[in-house]
């Protein structure tokens, strides 16, 4: 299942792998309304606690046919429709582009929450392996043992954000 999802969060693309965190499984089409689905691979989505905890058994559509209406509901994260409805932005946080993708935001919070501290921890984590690597093999300059030192004062910094946050 993380896996499948390359442990990152269905909904907010948190990645479980920064702090290794333990996911949730989210029933896309809640277990309330479709019982049937429950143990339906199809149907689980890997998601962050506080996306699932948001998500809940919210289906504004009440149709477990129609996770969305076009104007409010869900997209499934497998499905390529998602991405029409929800980008990163520049900054890293995640954005609806449509009314359907701005009532998933509302939903999970995703407008109020640090999107961005996570994908952007993930993004600098990255570079610090790289250049732990180089290091290893003797072959980090002066100016990338700067580039180190900065980059992870950075990092850090996302990760006390995502305490104080309780990202
Ligand atoms: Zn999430």
């Amino acid at each position: 299942m993380e896996q499948d999802f390359y442990y990152l969060c269905g909904y907010c693309g948190k990645n479980g792998n920064v702090l290794h965190q333990k996911f949730h499984i989210d029933h896309f089409v809640p277990k309330s309304l479709d019982k049937k689905r429950e143990k339906d691979y199809y149907n689980l989505v890997l998601a962050c606690p506080r996306c699932n905890l948001s998500k809940s058994d919210k289906w504004p559509t009440e149709d477990i046919a129609r996770p969305h209406n076009g104007k409010s509901g869900f997209v499934d994260p497998a499905d390529p429709e998602f991405d029409e409805h929800l980008e990163r932005n520049e900054k890293g946080y995640v954005v609806g582009k449509t009314s359907v993708g701005k009532s998933m935001c509302n939903m999970l919070h995703l407008d109020i929450r640090r999107t961005d501290i996570y994908w952007n921890a993930a993004q600098l984590k990255t570079q610090l392996k790289e250049l732990e690597e180089l290091y290893r093999e003797g072959r980090l300059t002066e100016q990338q043992k700067d580039i180190y030192i900065e980059t992870n004062m950075i990092f850090n910094e996302y990760i006390d954000q995502a305490f104080i946050k309780g990202e």
